[in-house]
């Protein structure tokens, strides 16, 4: 392990589906983790459903990636016989002032190209005989359901046939180590100890802050955790719902609100929510809190006097865990559902989300930033899972930038 042409630190969706697109061109590709598999955290941990452009603002990299990111995900499902649930969504209101957002919203995929149609309560049955709206919902039949763990261990086991890519695992990149002298070859310290590399790409998720940190690069960012818990129905209530139901969302906020979902295995989740963590993977109340605890409640203290989008969303979602409001937030989109057919679930994720400290605000785009010979992915927040595989061609280029 002393040497590498390009260096990815991170075997999530954004590491792997970049190592594919840059093997493809002919590179040889080194994959360092820090955990023992692709996929421990968000990629791993998701919702697992292919977004198809609805909520993103025009000219966004989001907007851009998210549609082409669905085609390309859902055909490489169908190439590779992974578990795909085509089953689209609707998006309901839930009182008489989100028909505004949800018309804003249904004008704005439009405007983006996504396949959508708004449709009257009675479309609404015959497509989700129990969802709930006020008058109109969107319904969108290309939003599709794939199990994330499934698509990493395939595109693993295809870099790994293809002889280009090599993986190692159990090894954290830590930052630039001493100079070996080479001008055209750096030197990355990890835990096993230096590598050298001519590209690194750090693709390190919630950890992707503090690598670009010890570059040098990014300081003005520093990615705030949000932990996304889920529960889901008894196997009884499953009927209930056939597809996805999401509610309107907060157009101030990259969280789209606790919605059902159909997974693949055929149970449904509810969730996830977006409620502020203390740790990168504080994925349990006290789970993987660390000494930066208190330094993200001081940020989060921050954010909570400067910004008003972080208040709402930190007054409004720690009470989730409380079950009767997170029930009650559910029950507003489905008509027929009981308490009893709620059942806790060990699911949960952790949203890393950019902050912006010369703004005091919430990035809301995918970023990246450069160094000499270093790119840094910095924001790969929802739908990155979904636009890996389009986002990857446009990381390539980056890296084919930086190595000349
Ligand atoms: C609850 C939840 C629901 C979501 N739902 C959806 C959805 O339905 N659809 C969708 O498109 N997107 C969804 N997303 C977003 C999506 O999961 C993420 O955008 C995406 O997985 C990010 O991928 P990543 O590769 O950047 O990060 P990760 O999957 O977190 O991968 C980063 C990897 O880097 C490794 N690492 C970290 N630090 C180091 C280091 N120093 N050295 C070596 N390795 C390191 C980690 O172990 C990890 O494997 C959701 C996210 C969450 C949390």
């Amino acid at each position: 392990m002393k040497h590498a042409d390009i260096v990815i630190a991170g075997a999530g969706i954004v590491g792997l589906t970049l190592a594919r697109e840059l093997t493809g061109r002919g590179a040889r590709v080194l994959i360092l983790d820090k955990e023992d598999a692709p996929g421990r955290h968000a990629s791993g941990r998701n919702s697992g459903v292919l977004h198809a452009g609805i909520y993103y603002a025009p000219g966004s990299a989001r907007a851009a990636t998210c549609l082409e990111g669905n085609r390309l995900m859902r055909a490489y499902c169908l190439e590779r016989g992974l578990p795909i649930l085509e089953s689209g969504k609707v998006i309901v209101a839930r009182s008489p002032a989100e028909l505004p957002i949800l018309q804003a919203l249904f004008e704005r995929a439009q405007s983006a190209g996504a396949l959508v149609r708004l449709i009257d309560a009675g479309e609404l049955r015959a497509i989700e005989p129990r969802a709930r709206t006020v008058d109109k919902a969107i319904h969108s039949p290309l939003t599709a359901v794939v199990e994330p763990k499934a698509i990493l261990a395939s595109l693993r086991q295809e870099l790994e046939d293809g002889g280009r890519a090599q993986f190692r695992f159990g090894v954290q990149a830590i930052g630039p180590a001493q100079q070996s002298g080479s001008a055209v070859t750096r030197t990355l310290s990890t835990s096993a100890g230096p590598v050298e590399y001519s590209v690194l790409v750090n693709a390190a998720g919630a950890h992707a802050d503090r690598l670009a940190h010890a570059f040098g690069c990014g300081k003005r960012y520093v990615l705030v955790p949000f932990k996304g818990i889920y529960r889901k129905l008894r196997p009884e209530a499953a009927h209930l719902v056939r597809g996805s139901i999401y509610p309107v969302p907060d157009p101030a906020t990259p969280f789209l609100g606790i919605h059902f979902t159909r997974s693949v295995s055929g149970d449904v989740y509810i969730g996830p929510t977006a409620i502020p963590a203390f740790g990168r993977e504080n994925y349990g109340v006290l789970r993987g809190l660390d000494a930066e605890a208190p330094e993200i409640l001081w940020r989060d203290a921050v954010l909570f006097a400067t910004n008003p989008t972080f208040r709402s969303v930190a007054l409004s979602e720690p009470r989730k865990y409380l079950f009767r409001h997170f029930f009650a937030d559910a029950a507003r989109l489905l008509d027929g559902i009981t308490p009893e057919d709620v059942l806790p679930s060990p699911k949960a994720g952790i949203r890393p989300q950019l902050v912006d400290l010369e703004k005091n605000a919430l990035v809301m785009d995918f970023l990246s930033e450069a160094g000499d010979s270093e790119l840094h992915v910095l924001n790969a927040i929802s739908p990155a899972f979904t636009s890996s595989t389009a986002l990857a061609p446009v990381l390539a280029d980056k890296v084919a930038e930086l190595a000349g």
